[in-house]
């Protein structure tokens, strides 16, 4: 269409090197940790030696409506704005997820945002970056190995093989590993039993991982993780096989905030990735309570909309860490409303002012969820893309005037921070003042009111029912401690319902609770409405067909 490609705008950039961009925050050369050039780690002594005490930054939340399936531009919007707030003389950063390469791979594309509203070097983010999930995978597969020699060594803790919920993991899309059997061959090759794999990003040590506060903390959740379960029905815990310490150790410098750069010069830390349905969805505690002494306004992203991302974001991140957002940035575009009208993803390029008009209500909902549940101020944040009309933008400014809702242009995939500027006027004017932040649910309420608080204020629901299955996990999470854990959602991200068919603004509808886990070193107990893909595979013609590098070691294809 005559634009660009993201990697063509990233390697146009005149990066600086990231000592020069770890100064402008005032860190100190000897916590800074250089991985090349232009990214480093900055060691986690530095909060406790010297941040601790500083004041916290003002925190933004990037959400958005029922997205399409190619995303509505979270992390553009996000790093977008932070260009427009330093353009404006507020001293901003960005906290932001990493990828992974399932999706690099795959269809999705990369998560280093888009247009001119980019983090670089992009190549390396979206690749191997720091090799940090390379060691939540080493982590992962440690207490793997350490649970099967348990039982190969005799067993003395009654594992049943039967009951082993641990799975070992691997950053990638292949399916050909979702479900296997492993241990064949001789005695001494180990037991035989059904095994799988997940992708990376959504094990539970990529979880533990964001959620720790520090590196003692990581090991004391480490050591909660339940592997597995024994004859009598007794949790066995990753502490059990005495594996924390290990762990805690393969993950000593990934557990080091990324440092990075926007296009523009931002710092920007990207650090941790969790699935946003299997877990939480947002990037580590440590970098974002790092960024949050190191700058005035810290803007971080959370995943899919914002029934997911952001009710996961207040109820389990917020709840852990003790940060309290600000403002909540709520992105919208012409082609998901158009989408939430009913339009297929097909004809999502035309302009169609009747469905514009019918998908309204979902960003209305979500308004409602932000400013009436989570108690927090919100702008909408039209992410312009080159396709929308005159005439389309004009009506969602329109509607949302009309409903009294603060909005505001955002062009900064076109224009970069330049194009943020109406949005960060709004967001700055939204941050004056405490932060009016309120929980979902009361955490130590019963499990099925906790679920129950969630499906009525944030989807809009009549009321939960539960499968047997669910039922007898709930009584058994709770007879076994776990009950006043904060709960994961794992639902669709399209619909508010738990079919995602269903868009736009449902009513009338019930949600089916299908079966509950813990994820107990994560903190949380993991509420499922359908059947959540932990390994994904890749599509038919794969992103990594187009992925090429030069004799120069220039990378093309890569979004
Ligand atoms: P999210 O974080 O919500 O998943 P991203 O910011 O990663 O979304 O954007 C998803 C994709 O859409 C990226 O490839 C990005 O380049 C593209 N994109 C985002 N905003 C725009 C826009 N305004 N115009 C065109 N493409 C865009
Ligand atoms: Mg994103």
């Amino acid at each position: 269409m005559g634009f660009k490609s993201d990697i063509e705008i990233a390697q146009e950039a005149q990066m600086k090197v990231i000592n020069e961009i770890a100064d402008s925050i005032g860190i100190p050369d000897k916590y800074v940790e250089n991985y090349g050039k232009y990214k480093a780690k900055i060691d986690y002594r530095y909060y406790k030696d010297e941040l601790e005490t500083r004041p916290d930054a003002k925190v933004i939340l990037v959400t958005a409506i029922n997205p399409t399936p190619a995303g509505e531009g979270k992390t553009t919007t996000t790093i977008g704005l932070a260009d427009a707030m330093n353009r404006l003389g507020k001293k901003t950063m960005v906290a932001l997820r990493e990828p992974s390469l399932g999706p690099v791979f795959g269809v999705k594309g990369g998560a280093a945002g888009g247009g001119y509203a980019q983090v670089v070097p992009m190549e390396d983010i979206n690749l191997h970056f720091t090799g940090d999930l390379h060691a939540i995978g080493a982590a992962n597969n440690l207490i793997a190995a350490m649970l099967d020699n348990h039982i190969h060594q005799g067993n003395a803790l009654d594992i049943d093989t039967n009951k082993v919920t641990w799975r070992r993991c691997v950053d990638m899309n292949d399916r050909q590993l979702r479900s296997i059997v492993d241990g064949l061959g001789a005695k001494a090759d180990g037991v035989t039993r059904q095994d799988g794999f997940d992708i990376t990003v959504a094990s539970e040590i990529m979880a533990v991982f964001c959620l720790a506060n520090d590196i003692l903390d990581l090991k004391e959740r480490v050591s909660k993780i339940i592997v597995a379960y024994s004859r009598e029905g007794k949790p066995v815990t990753a502490g059990d096989l005495h594996a924390e310490g290990a762990v805690a150790a393969l993950l000593k410098d990934a557990l080091k905030p990324n440092l990075v750069q926007t296009l523009e010069g931002t710092p920007a830390f990207i650090h941790g990735g969790p699935f946003a349905n299997i877990a939480h969805g947002c990037n580590s505690v440590i970098a974002t309570k790092m960024g949050m002494k190191l700058s005035d306004y810290m803007i971080t992203e959370a995943g899919f909309g914002a029934d997911l991302g952001a009710e996961k974001f207040i109820d389990i991140k917020c709840r852990m860490a003790g940060i309290r957002p600000n403002a909540v940035v709520l992105v919208a575009t012409i082609k998901a409303l158009k989408y939430n009208g009913g339009v297929p993803k097909t004809e999502l390029q035309t302009e169609n002012l009747e469905a514009l008009e019918k998908g309204i209500p979902n960003l209305l909902k979500h308004i409602e969820n932000i400013t009436k549940v989570y108690h927090l101020p919100v702008v909408v944040a039209i992410n312009a893309f080159p396709t929308d009309t005159e005439a389309e933008l004009a009506l969602v400014r329109e509607k949302c005037e009309e409903l009294g809702a603060n909005v505001a242009l955002s062009e900064v995939w076109a224009r970069g921070g330049e194009g943020g500027e109406e949005l960060a006027k709004e967001v700055i004017r939204l941050c004056e003042g405490e932060s009016t932040m309120e929980y979902v649910y009361d955490v130590n309420a019963s499990v099925k009111e906790k679920i129950e608080a969630i499906a009525a204020k944030v989807y809009g629901a009549d009321g939960v029912d539960y499968t047997p299955k669910a039922n007898r996990e709930i009584k058994n999470l709770e007879a076994i401690g776990l009950g006043n854990l904060p709960i994961c959602m794992a639902k669709n991200q399209y619909s508010l319902t738990d079919d995602a068919k269903k868009l736009g603004r449902p009513e009338n509808f019930r949600i089916t609770i299908r079966d509950i886990t813990a994820s107990a070193g994560a903190g949380f107990l993991v509420a499922l409405t359908g059947d959540i893909m932990k390994m994904p595979g890749l599509p038919k013609v794969p992103s990594a067909e187009k992925i090429d590098v030069d004799a120069d070691g220039v990378i093309s294809g890569l979004f």
